[in-house]
């Protein structure tokens, strides 16, 4: 019987069929005969759910904390991190998500003084790099990320501190002002337990959460070979099932929204914080 991670929920209905293993799942053997996975929703939060074959899900738990050797088979984390460094700001998805970021910020916790940022997930490192860069280098920064490939390539930039581990609410992670989770929800089978461990890496009275998953709309309005909907994915999130789950982690919910980003990607965002930091410094000035 399904039961929707975010919410508890029962009751779903199909989004969409997919009838061929993914790259990741042909990597490891997945047969593309009789092969079946399906996207469904959740009638009660309306977060969409992956429901991948039994022997796929059993063997992509292996991949899961080093897929760029898959992701980057051919390529180098290096390359791609330069080429998408030397995007115009007006095309780069990390450009957008760092001004928003950024005015955020400026607007709500003028009293952060040495902000201590920590990006869960950093990936290429681009998000943070672009943040370094725009804030000239006066806050705190630290990426954490479990793949040792991208760990070097991080490392190698010396532009923030960068922990190589897979974050589990480690406790000599803690006391930031401003934790951001960017494309790494989407990736989490329960989102909620591993929110409750992020919380703890917070302070509580000058803390900030930022969240940035797929739109649930992608299975909608893109195709279904597209990255986003591939197995790797364990769920998708529209307005109402974000904010529910930040809201039932125990944050208060400051302000959700999707977003069409220049790579064309559907995404949806969100702030929230400890209600202890909202009880001190109230909502962000317009
Ligand atoms: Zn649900």
């Amino acid at each position: 019987m399904f039961r929707c991670a975010l919410c508890s929920g029962q009751d779903v209905r199909e989004l969409l069929l997919i009838d061929h293993p993914d790259r990741f799942e042909q990597s490891i053997g997945i047969e593309p005969k009789d092969y079946r996975r399906s996207w469904v929703e959740c009638l009660q939060c309306g977060g969409a759910t992956n429901v991948l074959p039994e022997e796929s899900s059993f063997r992509l738990k292996k991949l899961r904390s080093a897929y760029y050797e898959v992701d980057f088979m051919g390529s180098d984390i290096g390359e791609k991190y330069h080429r998408v460094m030397s995007m115009p700001a007006g095309k780069s998805d990390n450009a957008g998500r760092v001004a928003r970021v950024m005015d955020f910020v400026r607007r709500w916790s003028g009293a952060f003084s040495l902000p201590r940022i920590m990006d869960i997930g950093a990936g290429t490192g681009v998000f943070l790099s672009r943040l370094v860069d725009q804030t000239g280098g006066a806050w705190h920064y630290l990426g954490v990320e479990p793949d040792p490939r991208a760990a070097a390539h991080l490392r190698q930039l010396e532009k923030f501190a960068v922990v190589e581990a897979m974050y589990l609410g480690q406790t000599d992670l803690r006391g930031f002002n401003l934790v951001t989770l960017n494309k790494v929800l989407e990736h989490i089978e329960q989102p909620l337990p591993f929110l409750l461990q992020v919380i703890q890496s917070l302070v509580p009275e000058d803390g900030l959460l930022y969240v940035e998953v797929p739109d649930k709309l992608t299975a909608r309005l893109r195709s279904p070979q597209d990255n986003i909907l591939g197995s790797l994915h364990c769920h998708l999130y529209d307005l109402t099932s974000l904010g529910q789950l930040l809201r039932r982690a125990g944050l208060e919910l400051m302000c959700v929204n999707r977003v069409a980003e220049p790579s064309g990607k559907l995404s949806v965002y969100a702030f929230a914080a400890p209600a202890e930091s909202v009880e001190k410094k109230g909502l962000p000035h317009e």
